[in-house]
């Protein structure tokens, strides 16, 4: 079913007899599978409202991102958690669209200081599991309410309703970047350092760390962006915080940092290796320590730390050997035989189960909206 129009996307779910496996692009590992019949949300496209002056676009939910990206980049701003894209990583085609990037809440490097998909979500219109249109919050950003369910919906992949529209505060893009590099740090000194650099008062804007880096050998990579003045000041004072883990380089070549920032951002060094990849969220602290209990074939932290991918042998559960360290372990890329043995989400504790399926039933009483994809 391709919907396209919310009329009659809401005429869909309320005739469907059976589940539905909601898809915007398809470029992300959805798992309503089986007997599920498919239902694109690709044909409810455009950019409905933007008005850069307010800093609030608004888009149907099929909306390609690129052209999301394009319409504001001509304004010259942009939005601020720096989405992923997975085909590469996923091998997957077609188009991410915006509708999918918040469904699965998808934050990029730039999450550490400007917030997550979900921070930048100011509204959003819905499709619930009855065929009921939902709609909550609102266009302009100083209107909170309905504020919680907003929030919901970024992250909850399509269980809870298809998202219809989606609307966003966006911010200018900066005038200039600069990334320091730190060449040949151990996993514990490197996150050492993001963290000396993070509690610095010199605004970065991505702080990553690969002991495999875009060079090959390990990269500590840290991101200033704003008034090119601004920058190559923080630049250097960054760098006099950091003398301490050795010399830095620092690349000012937007092309460079653009490239640098997407390996990053895209997992690109896992991209076109043999195995199953994970996505471990924890305190940025204790990122070291999943990496030491891993013994992965690759690890890439993010976010200070705080976000570890780790590429290991395929089929082997990592969630036990990471027990005693708080966090999730995301599955995010495995074969269909490791997809149906090893959940794709952190089980969660009793009482949040509870939760999330009575918010599942409050939402969705028939289960019929990607059912299987998160428990
Ligand atoms: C109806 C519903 C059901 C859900 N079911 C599940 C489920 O079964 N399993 C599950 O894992 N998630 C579940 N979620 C949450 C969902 O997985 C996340 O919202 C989604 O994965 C988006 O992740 P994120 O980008 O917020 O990731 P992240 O920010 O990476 O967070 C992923 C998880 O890790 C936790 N986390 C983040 N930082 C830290 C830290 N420093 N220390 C410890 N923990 C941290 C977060 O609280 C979050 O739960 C559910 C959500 C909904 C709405």
């Amino acid at each position: 079913m391709r919907p396209e129009t919310e009329a009659e996307l809401a005429a869909a779910v309320a005739d469907a007899t059976g589940p539905l496996a909601i898809s915007g692009g398809g470029t992300r590992d959805g798992r309503a599978g089986g007997a599920a019949m498919p239902l694109s949300v690709a044909a409810l496209s455009g950019v409905d409202l933007y008005e850069p002056g307010a800093l609030t676009l608004v888009a149907r939910a099929g909306t390609p991102l690129a052209e999301v990206e394009a319409v504001l980049a001509a304004e010259g701003q942009r939005l601020a958690f720096e989405p992923m894209d997975h085909r590469h990583l996923l091998g997957t085609a077609g188009e991410p669209t915006i509708g999918g990037v918040v469904a699965a809440n998808v934050s990029g490097p730039r999450r550490i200081q400007a917030g997550a998909c979900r921070d930048a979500l100011i509204g959003v219109r819905f499709v619930d599991g009855r065929g009921d249109v939902i709609r909550n919050g609102g266009r302009v950003m100083k209107n909170v309410t309905g504020y919680d369910l907003v929030k919901l919906m970024a992250g909850s992949r399509g269980t809870l309703g298809v998202l219809s529209e989606v609307s966003f505060k966006v911010l200018p893009k900066p005038e200039a970047a600069a990334t320091l590099v730190l060449h040949g740090l151990d996993d514990a000194t490197a996150v050492q350092a993001l963290s000396a650099a993070l509690a610095s008062p010199f605004e970065v804007s991505g702080a990553a760390h690969a002991p495999a880096g875009p060079g090959g050998a390990a990269e500590t990579m840290l991101r200033i962006e704003g008034f090119a003045e601004s920058v190559r000041y923080r630049a250097g004072r960054l760098q006099a915080v950091l003398a301490q883990f050795g010399d830095s380089h620092v690349e000012t070549a937007p092309d460079a940092i653009a490239a640098i920032w997407r390996w990053v951002r895209d997992v690109e060094g896992f991209a076109d290796a043999p195995g199953d990849v994970w996505r471990i969220s924890v305190k940025p602290s204790d990122g070291p320590r999943v990496g030491a209990a891993l013994g992965a074939d690759g690890l890439l932290y993010d976010w200070g730390g705080g976000l570890v991918w780790a590429r290991v042998a395929p089929g082997r559960d990592i969630r036990p050997d990471l027990t005693g360290i708080p966090g999730h372990a995301t599955l995010v890329r495995a074969s269909a035989e490791t997809q149906a043995k090893i959940p794709m989400f952190q089980p969660e504790p009793g009482p949040l189960a509870a939760m999330a399926q009575a918010l599942r039933a409050k939402f969705d009483p028939r289960n019929i909206l990607n059912p299987g994809v998160m428990g």
